[in-house]
């Protein structure tokens, strides 16, 4: 294929999104916005980006960041495991490499939540190394570039098309390059639709487009059916607020708090008797509406009861919290906001 790179930087130099971490892309103004934008889109990641940076300025104000404000701060972005990896990450750039983010891409794989992509997005944009920065849009980019039927998640086949992409990329402007083939794949080679053909800058290199198959591209194989797991949640609300539990440190949404609730469908007796084993006397109030949230393996699916309950002492690993430290110092997780706006009120009281 002849060279994507020059129709490709200028496409790219005309048509860039203004983007914050675009105008000072420091390693780590690049790092935490990459870790931000893996499972959200820009439009939404921003707000938190610049609110982040407002509260964190450096690298050593994230080491040192209490973790209830952390977790604020990625209050709705989810997948709270990549705040905690980057403040893990954060603590050892400051004890192994005097504090500066190490300009290697093989050094920066070795930092918790540092993969290949974000590596070589680190290494390219902000230290200028020649290195591969291949996410999904870059994938898709690929695949009809070439018109590839490999299945993208076949680490094999993701190999390939990240040697094509290395094949392709100039010496002199590594960050630039892998920047432009995200945009593309974010602006013009869209997925789940109609890619923008006619204003793509390598429509004349692109086999897919040729053989108009744009569509049939990128191919993934069939995911695995993710798990159903019912849930159980207690709403209880006492003098000093609501019931809340912090879930274990590792796994699913470690360390976070949640409304207290049980990994299976209880009836209202056994919630009650679960609640009695803490000390707590309720009475049900109401049945909670049915909500489902999905995880990248599992469902849960979601039922409980609203209950309220006399002033009771609490073992380790739970507290009240009151409305105003629900809004500023315990961080739920989105998987209960079809809850959230019952714990804004108060129920009548036991
Ligand atoms: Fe994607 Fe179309 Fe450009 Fe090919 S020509 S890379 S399918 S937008």
């Amino acid at each position: 294929m002849k060279p994507i790179a020059p129709p490709l930087l200028a496409w790219f130099y005309q048509n860039q999104r203004t983007l914050p971490f675009r105008q000072d892309p420091t390693p780590y103004h690049v790092w935490v916005s990459e870790i931000m934008l893996q499972q959200t889109r820009v439009s939404a990641a921003l707000p938190y980006y610049e609110r982040w940076m407002e509260e964190l300025p450096t690298l050593a104000d994230l080491a040192a960041c209490p973790e209830e404000k952390l977790h604020k701060l990625w209050e709705g972005l989810g997948y709270y495991s990549r705040v905690r990896n980057l403040q893990k990450a954060a603590r050892m750039v400051l004890d192994v490499y005097g504090g500066q983010l190490p300009a290697s891409y093989e050094e920066l794989q070795k930092l918790p939540g540092i993969g290949a992509y974000t590596a070589g997005a680190i290494a390219s944009i902000s230290f200028g190394l020649p290195a591969p920065a291949v996410d999904g849009n870059v994938l898709r980019v690929f695949s009809r570039l070439y018109a590839d039927n490999g299945n993208i998640l076949d680490p094999a086949v993701k190999r390939t098309f990240t040697a094509r992409v290395l094949e392709h990329q100039p010496a002199d402007a590594p960050g630039d390059y892998n920047q432009a083939l995200m945009e593309l794949g974010a602006l013009v080679c869209l997925p789940g639709g109609e890619p923008l053909c006619d204003v793509c800058p390598l429509q004349n290199h692109c086999m897919a487009r040729a053989a108009g198959t744009q569509l049939d591209f990128p191919v993934k194989a069939k995911a695995k059916p993710r798990r159903i797991q019912p849930i159980t949640v207690l709403l209880v609300h006492g003098p000093q607020g609501w019931l809340l539990q912090r879930r274990p440190e590792k796994g699913l949404l470690a360390g976070l708090w949640q409304p207290f609730l049980a990994e299976e469908a209880l009836s209202e007796q056994a919630a009650l008797a679960a609640l009695q084993k803490l000390g707590i006397l309720a009475h049900c109030r109401q049945p909670l509406p049915a909500a489902k949230h999905i995880f990248s393996h599992i469902e849960w699916h979601m039922n409980g009861w609203l209950f309220t309950c006399p002033d009771a002492d609490l073992p380790k690993g739970f507290v009240w919290a009151d409305a105003q430290q629900l809004a500023e110092v315990y961080t739920l997780p989105g998987a209960f906001k079809a809850y959230r706006p019952l714990m804004t009120d108060t129920p009548v009281k036991f």
